[in-house]
């Protein structure tokens, strides 16, 4: 009989998942983000950033190092990560795959799901893993893992 492996630590989950955001980093398909932050403001743009639980792993901790415990408060419906007096993502270097994925038009659109799929299906194995529910919209994915941590 086939043994389960057994699902892996959080600390190994969350260097699985930077290990992807890497691989993408070294993708070769070219974007020009100006940090002009229109994505980061949902309420405009109509559309929220879905997190595995990896992903939500990797940002809560990266909110923990901003100093912070909780998520802050949403300003004008933008991301609450968005720091409003900088204009700056408080996390940025743990922003999650949809914030490294889908680029405003002016820096040249969103990354067509063929060039990442292969990607996603990894990120959505580590959530199956984790015993994640699937990917849930930002504010929601960081502060339950924000509750676990
Ligand atoms: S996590 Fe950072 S990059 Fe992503 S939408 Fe929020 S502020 Fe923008």
């Amino acid at each position: 009989m086939k043994r389960r492996s057994p699902p892996p630590t959080p600390g190994v989950a969350m260097e699985a998942v930077k290990a992807i955001y890497q691989e993408l980093a070294e993708r070769p398909i070219e974007r020009n983000c100006l940090l002009r932050t229109d994505c980061c403001r949902f309420r405009l743009t109509g559309r929220t950033p879905f997190l595995t639980k990896g992903e939500a792993l990797v940002a809560a901790k990266a909110v923990r190092v901003s100093g912070r415990k909780r998520l802050p408060e949403s300003i004008d419906g933008a991301c609450p990560l968005l720091d409003h007096p900088t204009g700056r993502c408080l996390i940025y270097e743990g922003r999650p795959f949809g914030c490294r994925t889908h680029f405003c038009a002016a820096a040249g659109g969103p990354y067509a799901r063929s060039e990442v799929v292969d990607l996603i299906h990894r990120l959505e194995d580590i959530d199956r893993t984790l015993g994640g529910d699937g990917a849930m919209a930002l504010p929601i994915a960081v502060e339950r893992a924000l509750r676990e941590a």
